[in-house]
């Protein structure tokens, strides 16, 4: 027989088990079970037992839709190691200050000097950077001699505190019962200065909430400009969730409710709201934000406001911060582009500048650059651990 029909015969044979191959492989990556991935908000409270009638079915159908078309996130704790290697860089101050900290077997006057000075550069803050000098100098150089590893342990002891690992992180994301029994979806607003990342984030949480098996809504209240709300639209394409979104110049307030009353009525786990951060006159953001609020508590109460801030606008961000908190009650930062900033003394200032924790931080543009705030893995960054 010709050699070449049997060449052909095997070309083919190849094709089909590559083929198979990578079916099975693409079927892998399906999402695993809900309780085996990692949380960002805290897990639902047990349901009972026999199915709702109404809102239950709806939300469970719209969950395997979703499920079937999206791969799984990266891993907080991957996403992690990219924090650590940007704070650990030369040019992040904190770090540079507890590394050369850390160089000396005696410690002078001189050398605290230096160690204080270096924190406060490093958007520690002044506060919090005598504090955390003053704890040290206490518990290192009772006789001026210190020994690096004993060094080391007390710093990170010391940092983490400072950070504040007894705070609450959690995105709060569950919706209570409705006055007619029925479960409301959570609400989270999300706030903050244009170009902070609101929009970006809004999308990365989404994608963290299906993963989690949550339905959600988007709802594009930043109606300035149209290509805010496509800019939106096109994250909820992206994650497999609807957006609702108004006319150019249409009233936020009024989207907002649109989005949140469509979460209510498809039986929706969580609407996320973006919002504009184009007014700088205070005045201007209290109305607006003000309303904003008001208005969807018409409907559903809102469950968490998400202050975004700039990693890299430094005191600036502080300022914002100080503005948002007088108009809204904001209860949880998520600080974007640490991987730009290597400014992670932020994160203290700007918790107690606000007196609410940093729950997310923001790592890069990609989808999965979004990762919950943890004191100890971030003071592990700081330190290069
Ligand atoms: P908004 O005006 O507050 O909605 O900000 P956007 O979400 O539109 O983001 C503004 C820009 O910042 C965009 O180019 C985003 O891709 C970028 N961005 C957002 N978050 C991060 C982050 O964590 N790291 C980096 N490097 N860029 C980010
Ligand atoms: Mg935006």
């Amino acid at each position: 027989m010709n050699p070449l029909y049997w060449l052909a015969i095997a070309a083919v044979v190849i094709v089909v088990v590559v083929a198979a191959v990578l079916v099975v492989r693409s079927r892998g990556r399906a999402l695993p079970p809900v309780e085996e991935r990692p949380r960002l908000t805290p897990a639902a409270p047990a349901q009972p037992a026999e199915p709702d009638e109404g809102a239950a079915p709806a939300a469970a159908t719209a969950v395997e839709s979703h499920t079937t078309t999206l791969d799984v996130p990266e891993a907080p704790a991957s996403r992690l190691v990219r924090l650590r290697r940007r704070l650990a860089g030369s040019q992040n101050a904190l770090a540079r200050g507890l590394a050369d900290l850390l160089s000396h077997d005696r410690i002078d006057e001189s050398t605290w000097d230096d160690f204080e000075a270096t924190l406060i550069t490093s958007d520690l803050g002044v506060g919090p950077a005598t504090e955390l000098t003053t704890k040290l100098r206490q518990r290192l150089a009772v006789d001026g001699v210190v020994d690096p590893a004993r060094a080391h342990e007390v710093l990170r002891q010391e940092l983490i505190a400072l950070v504040g690992p007894e705070l609450d992180r959690t995105v709060h994301s569950i919706g209570a019962p409705g006055p007619d029994g029925r479960e409301l979806p959570g609400v989270v607003l999300v706030v903050g200065v244009n170009g902070t990342g609101k929009t970006t984030t809004v999308g990365k949480l989404a994608r963290v909430l299906v993963a989690e098996g949550k339905t959600v809504v988007l709802g594009a209240a930043d109606t300035f400009r149209a290509a805010a709300a496509d800019q939106l639209t096109t994250w909820g394409d992206r994650v497999g969730v609807e957006t609702i979104r108004g006319a150019e110049g249409a009233d936020p307030a009024s989207v907002a409710y649109t989005a949140v009353s469509a979460g209510r009525d498809s039986g929706a786990d969580v609407v996320l709201v973006d919002t504009a951060g184009r007014l700088h006159t205070k005045t201007g953001l209290m109305d607006e934000l003000g309303k904003v609020k008001r208005v969807i508590e018409k409907i559903a109460p809102v469950t968490e406001v998400l202050l975004v801030l700039d990693a890299t606008t430094g005191q600036n961000g502080l300022v914002q911060a100080r503005t948002f908190g007088e108009v809204v009650d904001v209860t949880g930062i998520v600080l974007t582009k640490l991987d730009g900033s290597a400014k992670g003394g932020i994160v203290v200032q700007v918790q107690r500048e606000l007196g609410v924790p940093v729950k997310l931080i923001g790592l890069g543009e990609g989808v999965d650059d979004l990762a919950p705030f943890d004191p100890a893995q971030f003071v592990d960054g700081v330190l290069g651990d």
